[in-house]
């Protein structure tokens, strides 16, 4: 089966004026293992609100979010925390820990695990910097890293955990163009290379042209459109 679906996913917040707002309105959404998965909107349109409810950052009100077929409201403290090595996430401003080198950064949530012993960690943390291109950026700290080199930190940092998802929000909005297409690259070889489903949240069009397989369009709550990129197959 695909390794995130929504089923009839419902998402409101209240309001300080005491309104209630629909930030998801019953959205209904299969993601296929391995996909490139482009989400595209407006501003506003709860883009962002869909992913914080895939990486269990918000409970739906009502619907099924399942990541590798399993029900996301339905997990035992323990299912929790794997699930959360499942699921990698990627921010627009990066959100790297300014003190900590390279290493720490990426070593960050397997060491929060626990489960794995320091020849892992450090394993992971190099196989992880070699995906991205920045093996020799290993000693240094992100103030030394250019901002594109800081996204890819980042990507390694999400993928260190070796999730079945990586959750891009907005990756490539602090960057400029030709950073952002040497990055979306990056994204594609890694799709190739080890298969990670990526989910990209973006609210430019070139964007998911240049990364994307399947593209859904959200307006107001709603994905109102769903559609395959032909010229994904073309190296941007
Ligand atoms: P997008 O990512 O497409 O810009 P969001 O998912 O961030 O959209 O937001 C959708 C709508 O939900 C916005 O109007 C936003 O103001 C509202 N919203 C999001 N989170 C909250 C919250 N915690 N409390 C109240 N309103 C929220
Ligand atoms: P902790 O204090 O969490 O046990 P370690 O003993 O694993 O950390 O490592 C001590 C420090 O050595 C880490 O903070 C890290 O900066 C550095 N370090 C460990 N392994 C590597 C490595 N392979 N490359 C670069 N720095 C490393």
């Amino acid at each position: 089966g695909p390794v995130i679906r929504l089923d009839a996913v419902q998402k409101s917040f209240s309001l300080p004026n005491g309104e209630v707002f629909d930030a998801v309105r019953s959205v209904s959404l299969d993601i296929a293992q391995g996909d490139v998965f482009g989400l595209i909107g407006t501003s506003g349109a709860g883009k962002s609100t869909l992913l914080r409810l895939i990486n269990l950052l918000e409970r739906p009100d009502a619907g099924r979010v399942l990541v590798g077929g399993r029900d996301l409201t339905q997990l035992s403290r323990s299912e929790l925390r794997d699930m959360r090595q499942n699921i990698g996430m990627v921010f627009q401003q990066f959100n790297l820990l300014q003190n900590a080198s390279v290493f720490d950064n990426v070593a960050f949530a397997l060491k929060i695990h626990g489960k794995h012993s320091r020849n892992e960690i450090d394993a992971r943390v190099r196989e992880c910097l070699a995906l991205v291109g920045l093996a020799e950026k290993i000693d240094t700290y992100p103030a030394q890293l250019s901002g594109g080199q800081k996204q890819r930190v980042a990507i390694a940092r999400a993928l260190a955990p070796r999730p079945q998802v990586l959750l891009c929000d907005e990756p490539t909005s602090a960057l400029d163009t030709e950073t952002t297409r040497a990055l979306l690259q990056t994204l594609r070889d890694i799709n190739e290379k080890i298969g990670v489903t990526i989910v990209i949240v973006t609210h430019e069009l070139s964007v998911v042209e240049l990364l994307c397989r399947q593209v859904a369009i959200m307006e107001h709550g709603r994905v109102v459109e769903r559609f395959a990129v032909d010229s994904a197959s073309d190296a941007p």
